[in-house]
């Protein structure tokens, strides 16, 4: 084995407290710094990354279910284990992994079913659908992101 890096610790260091939010995210470099700045504004520190192609989509239209069921395995043991109440998760204007898609409609929707996916699977864990577009961080709300829809 060949070390490539040193530090200094006796174990791997815990956060301070829990960390209570996650974020799924696209991969997009485009959108990449964004995540951090958006997370100081909501005044989130630390927050636990989920960086995937497509963001909410490979829960929604996954090209292998095995995707979907890796992203799910995932929420679920961050959520159930490390102690994560908030789930942010994302689709954005003109993504690669949507064909590029310059449709805000198509990503609503998306995000939609996404949302529910999401709130029906996991009742305990808050879901906060987002849209990113050139404008903006949008929240996207609506009786279909909920667990009752
Ligand atoms: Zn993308």
């Amino acid at each position: 084995m060949e070390k490539l890096f040193d530090f200094d610790c006796t174990k791997l260091e815990e956060p301070v407290g829990p960390i209570s939010d996650a974020m799924l995210w696209c991969v997009d470099r485009r959108i990449q710094g964004l995540r951090g700045k958006f997370a100081a504004h909501l005044g989130i520190g630390q927050h636990v990354p989920l960086i995937i192609p497509g963001g909410i989509k490979k829960i929604v239209a996954p090209k292998f279910p095995r995707d979907a069921e890796l992203l799910m395995e995932t929420i679920a043991l961050i959520h159930y284990k490390l102690g994560v109440r908030r789930l942010f998760a994302m689709a954005h204007l003109h993504c690669a992994d949507c064909e590029g898609s310059s449709d805000p409609t198509y990503y609503h929707t998306l995000l939609m079913k996404g949302g529910r996916i999401l709130a029906r699977r996991f009742p305990s864990l808050e879901i906060k659908p987002i849209f990113v577009d050139c404008k903006g961080v949008h929240l996207i709300q609506g009786p279909a992101a909920s667990a009752a829809a």
